[in-house]
């Protein structure tokens, strides 16, 4: 939030299971990981958790009372229906969730997720009073044919049609790029800054404010050896995690170095 005419964005540092974990191996993770953030605090970083659906109440329950916050991966924009296999809004909150990691690439790839269900499913979920983690970025092809920025704009601008401008400070975008996910290879810290730098011009174009607001943080192979350097830099407020935040203690040094 603007403070004396600059802004000083809140860290967050998020872990996204995927398919990872039943509720035995969630529990084993959070006596480590809980009782590590207890000792040895989170810097000033928020730490949030995304299980599977099956674990998201049990993992809320145990987080209750800490500053760790819980996350869906996924939803769908329909308050209740005829929707098998769905999740509502309403049910993420009742199950304790902060927020919903939305349209993360192998949502996009693997299961048909379109810009057109996210452009219901980001309003929806901040109507609902969830925080959107929405997630974008480009495919290795499409960097090397130079169309990073283009990518972008198009999944942002159909993504966040429906929100209005003054509130897209509430979200928490990710930049993912496809070629980094789960590969070893992470961006550069000059791909990330300039990719990130670009995302927040593009919602500051909408709204100042919240061009300034907004957390951006960058998803791709983050390792506790990479992520104090990636969330340093300037316009990352964090990183959104997948496999070394299966680990509690890497996850722990992660936190560690970008709070
Ligand atoms: C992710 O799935 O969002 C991710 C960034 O995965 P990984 O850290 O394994 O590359």
């Amino acid at each position: 939030m603007p403070d004396g005419g600059s802004t000083r964005r809140r860290p967050l540092i998020a872990a996204n299971w995927k398919m990872h974990k039943t509720r035995s191996q969630a529990d084993a993770f959070c006596d480590v990981f809980l009782s590590g953030v207890g000792e040895r605090g989170t810097a000033d970083a928020e730490v949030v958790l995304c299980p599977p659906f099956t674990a998201l109440s049990q993992v809320a329950l145990r987080c209750a009372g800490t500053d760790v916050r819980v996350a869906a991966q996924n939803m769908h924009a329909e308050g209740e229906g005829a929707f098998t296999g769905e999740v509502s809004a309403a049910m993420l909150l009742d199950a304790g969730a902060w927020g919903v990691v939305l349209g993360h690439s192998e949502r996009r790839q693997l299961f048909g997720e379109t810009d057109a269900a996210l452009a219901e499913k980001v309003p929806a979920a901040l109507a609902a009073g969830l925080v959107p983690i929405l997630c974008v970025g480009e495919t290795e092809a499409e960097r090397d044919g130079g169309e990073t920025e283009g990518v972008m704009r198009r999944q942002l601008d159909a993504d966040l049609e429906r929100v209005e401008g003054g509130r897209l400070g509430e979200l928490v975008i990710a930049y993912e790029p496809i070629w980094a996910i789960g590969t070893g290879r992470t961006a550069t810290s000059e791909q990330a800054q300039e990719a990130i730098g670009f995302i927040r011009l593009l919602l500051a174009e909408r709204d100042a404010r919240s061009g300034e607001a907004v957390r951006i943080l960058y998803g791709g192979s983050v390792k506790p050896a990479n992520a104090a350097e990636l969330t340093a830099l300037p316009d990352v407020d964090g990183a959104l995690v997948g496999g070394a935040s299966l680990d509690p203690d890497d996850f722990l040094a992660i936190v560690e170095a970008a709070g």
